[in-house]
């Protein structure tokens, strides 16, 4: 059986300076914390707890030391309030989020009419909601595109992790809202290459593993966009992998998302080669 792993796969750069910059400000006493966890991997959360980087869900829960701001970002008053509590303030926001983030505050000043496509529940959407002073609308359907008033100036930016085919369609249904559209394409290439180099992959091979956390997005829409070539299974650890899987398989198929430590893959890759 061949193994193939995508071309693009794993840790994005995002993801790889948010860990680096929480390692470098770990400490051994537990008071540097990520808020919330540092990406959507258990097994990378946990890793990162026993080298002194712990997680909270809220800023209350820490009386003192350092938070760690995720990849994923946050709005402006966190940053007030950590500062209100006297906290250390260690940013790891990725740039590309940091720059959709004040795309909408800029927006917004400018007078336009904010509208972010993506998942409404997703902290970094939130997070760019937030720096629209709450002001922007969140969309995520052609549907909700079509429901959008009309507005004199309309701003649209972007999760970076949404879709590029599913932004240019909600695009196409809100160039009918205002006669001035400023269209902020703030989807990073991390993602768009990940989904390229998967679905290149599973049109040619009979299964894919997709690797990464289940609450992880962008694993679950490499998943689902696998799914739609060949047989895909979307696993978090090489023990998930089942015997009967590999079945008169020929090829088999490897990705991960973009929160998917390199150790994890290593494993999967080792276990399928040793088949
Ligand atoms: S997917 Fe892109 S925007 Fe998100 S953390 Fe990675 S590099 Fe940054």
């Amino acid at each position: 059986m061949e193994v193939i792993l995508a071309d693009y796969l794993g840790f994005c750069y995002g993801v790889k300076r948010a860990i680096t910059i929480a390692r470098e400000n770990a400490s051994a006493d537990g008071t540097a914390c990520t808020l919330g966890p540092i990406i959507h991997n258990p097994q990378m959360v946990e890793r990162l707890k026993r080298e002194g980087v712990g997680s909270v869900d809220r800023l209350d829960e820490l009386r003192h030391g350092t938070v760690i701001i995720r990849s994923h970002g946050v709005g402006p008053q966190v940053y007030d309030e950590a500062e209100r509590r006297g906290l250390g303030i260690v940013d790891a926001t990725c740039p590309h989020v940091k720059k959709a983030q004040i795309s909408a505050k800029l927006l917004v000043e400018e007078g336009y009419h904010v509208v972010i496509i993506g998942e409404r529940e997703h902290p970094e959407v939130k997070s760019i909601f937030e720096w629209s002073n709450g002001q922007a609308e969140i969309i995520e359907t052609t549907a909700e595109a079509d429901a959008l008033k009309t507005w004199a100036k309309l701003g649209i930016v972007c999760q970076t992790t949404f879709s590029g085919g599913k932004f240019r369609e909600i695009v196409t249904h809100l160039v009918e809202k205002s006669r001035e559209i400023k269209v902020l394409r703030t989807i990073c290439t991390a993602t768009d290459q990940r989904q390229a180099a998967a679905m290149e992959l599973a049109a040619n091979v009979d299964v894919m593993l997709v690797i990464g956390g289940k609450n992880s997005a962008n694993t679950t829409r490499l998943a689902q966009l696998c799914a739609k070539q060949c047989k895909t299974y979307h696993i978090e650890t090489a023990d998930e992998l089942q015997p009967g899987w590999f079945d008169k398989i020929e090829k088999i198929g490897i990705t991960a998302g973009a929160s998917t430590p390199d150790w994890i893959i290593k494993e999967v890759y080792k276990k399928c080669q040793n088949r």
